[in-house]
């Protein structure tokens, strides 16, 4: 479900109109729906209802406290990828027995936190992981529950940089060192095996590399049994497809979480999923506003104050995002590359959009709920925009503009270092 309508030439977020949010929180700023992102976790755990099961929302798709606040709410379990999402979780209300933590360099410091908080796994990416997570615990005095990610070598279909499941990826653990990595976890004396895990990539369309994934885990769990080291859940990541346009196919969640139930059944196993753009990718958008039409060569530019500093995904991945203006207004119909004001080429944000605007008609940048502020940056000294929560017929600044002073604040000339 897409967060936002339009209704008698006027965009809406639940019972907000866009244009007021944009008038009363500044441009650009990102706006999200709690419903849409009820909506969406909802319809993992309903369809996993009768399959004993954790949804851990990957926060890194994005962190902001009332998110992670609605999603802890829920009973959700998150999955992390560092110490300062840890500590968001935790100020959010999440539960630490539903954190998982992934990723592939996790610090001491990290480790220690997470061991201290009493998370429920450490999701493994490497040999040498396995010993500095058995040193910290033993050092603590505590035992880490694991799990290894494995690389099942299944091609996802998607974005050569979000595709994450091939061999010779940094992610995981190959598939052929698998069975000799369980064997140097179960060996070590701090560490509790307790699952296995995989993610294949991001934004996968097709059912089918994510099936193929789930053979290739459940097989090296039937292998770990027949070895003696019997686990208890199985993992399968996150990366289930959203629509972006038109044309596109979401993944239907429900299907697959009903087909992955029906698999795993009598298995006795446990199912994780790491869903992190399927909870939030449509609960959001980017608004802005046109500040000039240029043209050029015969080419149409419509410069906006929003940039990829603010929503990176179309410079670094030719990501498609929908763009369309806050109210149907009487203008001149053409098609433009929309543009942002920062000092580089790859600053756009869609080409070759019929639009009707002019200069200061506020547009929203769709599909932007994940993995927009969470990467964005201060480049060219640009504030991060605010962030707003709509709930029913409220709208709630959840983090106000970055001032810019602030971007400064902790700097120094060398002179008025010496003082
Ligand atoms: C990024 C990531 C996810 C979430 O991916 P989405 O495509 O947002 O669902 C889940 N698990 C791991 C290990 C990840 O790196």
């Amino acid at each position: 479900m897409n967060a936002v309508r339009r209704q008698d030439g006027e965009l809406w977020m639940e019972g907000v109109r866009l244009t007021e949010v944009a008038e009363r929180f500044g441009s650009p700023c990102y706006v999200y729906s709690r419903a849409a992102i009820e909506s969406a976790w909802r319809a993992f755990d309903d369809a996993l209802a009768g399959t004993e099961h954790l949804i851990c929302y990957a926060v890194k798709a994005n962190s902001n406290l009332a998110v992670l606040g609605i999603l802890a709410r829920l009973g959700s379990g998150f999955d992390i990828v560092s110490g300062g999402e840890l500590a968001r979780v935790l100020a959010a209300g999440g539960r630490p027995e539903r954190v998982i933590f992934s990723g592939v360099g996790k610090g001491e410091e990290e480790i220690r936190a997470a061991l201290a908080a009493g998370i429920r796994c450490f999701n493994v990416e490497s040999e040498p992981e396995l010993e500095r997570l058995d040193a910290v615990a033993g050092g603590l005095g505590r035992r880490a529950p694991v799990s290894l990610r494995v690389n099942p070598d299944v091609d996802a279909r998607t974005h050569p940089y979000i595709s994450t499941g091939l061999k010779g990826n940094k992610f995981g653990i190959a598939h052929d060192r698998a069975l000799a990595a369980y064997d140097l976890a179960a060996s070590l004396p701090n560490l509790d095996v307790t699952g296995i895990d995989c993610h294949i990539g991001s934004q996968i369309l097709d059912m089918a590399p994510l099936e193929e994934a789930l053979e290739r885990v459940l097989e090296l769990a039937g292998a770990l049994a027949v070895r003696g080291i019997p686990i208890r859940h199985v993992d399968l990541g996150g990366g289930l497809g959203i629509r972006y346009r038109e044309e596109e196919e979401a993944l239907d969640i429900g299907r697959w979480c009903r087909a992955v139930a029906a698999r795993i059944a009598g298995t006795g196993f446990s199912l994780v999923l790491e869903p992190g753009r399927a909870i939030v990718g449509n609960a959001g958008a980017l608004l802005s506003r046109v500040e000039y039409l240029k043209l050029d060569k015969g080419k149409r530019f419509a410069i906006v104050d929003a940039s990829m500093s603010e929503l990176i995904r179309p410079a670094l991945y030719e990501a498609w995002h929908g763009i369309e203006p806050l109210a149907t207004l009487d203008r001149p119909a053409a098609d433009y590359d929309v543009v942002g004001p920062v000092c580089e080429s790859a600053d756009v944000l869609g080409t070759g959009r019929r639009l009707a605007i002019a200069p200061g008609d506020g547009i929203a940048i769709l599909s932007a709920g994940a993995y927009g502020m969470v990467m964005s940056s201060n480049y060219n000294s640009r504030p991060r925009p605010a962030e707003v929560m709509v709930d029913g017929a409220r709208s709630v600044q959840v983090r106000p503009r970055e001032t810019v002073a602030a971007l400064y604040a902790g700097e120094r000339t060398l002179d008025q270092a010496a003082t």
